[in-house]
């Protein structure tokens, strides 16, 4: 059950690709009354608001490089410079390297502590689950487990994605790790680093995370961490 929270609750999801990162990040959100802040979402809506940052981005992106620390730094910073997030905010897909886990620790000095979750899940798990892995036939867009048959975008048929070979699934693993041991290497030693046991159905890591956070937040404020 949740609890009102008098200090800020501000979070960082990680997770491979397919440990549901992203639908738990959303599900949080959602009934704490918190922004979710994905950096596909700032990213896209930067370069469509034509900020400075954006616009550094987005000739990044044309160029077919990826995007550097300092300008996802800057973007983020800007968003979490907005109200709504004075009570707190959950991250998802940021920070992805150490620079970035550095500059996020000063962006929130002095607002409280920030809980990091690890959704761990078995590797096998992972491929059957993202071989198995829906988009909408109509939008592209992925399909979270909510659906069952239809879009929740567009209404479109929903698909089992087909070019997610084996290998290159295990690849795009191999990957996830490489980047993000440094992340969870920064992050393990904190008392408000949580991992979760992904490998269970999506209702049950949702109250396993919900209890997690909150207890984190709670232990932190009342060692004044
Ligand atoms: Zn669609």
């Amino acid at each position: 059950m949740t609890r009102p929270i008098a200090a800020a609750l501000n979070v960082v999801m990680l997770g491979p690709p397919g440990a549901g990162k992203g639908t738990q990040a959303e599900r949080f959100a959602r009934t704490h009354g918190l922004p979710k802040i994905s950096t596909g979402d700032i990213l896209r809506e930067a370069v469509t608001t034509g900020t400075d940052l954006g616009r550094a981005a987005k000739a990044t992106m044309d160029r077919g490089e990826l995007i550097g620390d300092e300008v996802m730094i800057g973007i983020v910073g800007e968003r979490l410079a907005r109200p709504d997030t004075e009570r707190g905010f959950v991250l998802d897909g940021f920070p992805r390297t150490v620079t970035q886990a550095t500059a996020l620790d000063g962006l929130i000095d002095g607002r409280g502590p920030l809980v990091v979750v690890d959704i761990v899940v078995p590797e096998e798990v992972l491929l059957r689950r993202l071989a198995a892995r829906r988009i909408c036939g109509s939008c592209g867009v992925n399909a979270p487990i909510e659906w069952t048959t239809t879009c929740g975008v567009c209404n479109g048929e929903l698909v089992t994605r087909t070019d997610d070979g084996v290998g290159i699934v295990r690849e795009r693993l191999k990957v996830y790790h490489l980047q993000t041991a440094p992340i969870v290497n920064f992050y393990s030693g904190r008392p408000t680093f949580r991992k979760i046991d992904g490998n269970q159905p999506p209702d049950q890591v949702t109250t396993l995370m919900d209890k997690a956070i909150c207890q984190a937040s709670a232990v932190s404020n009342g060692a004044r961490l």
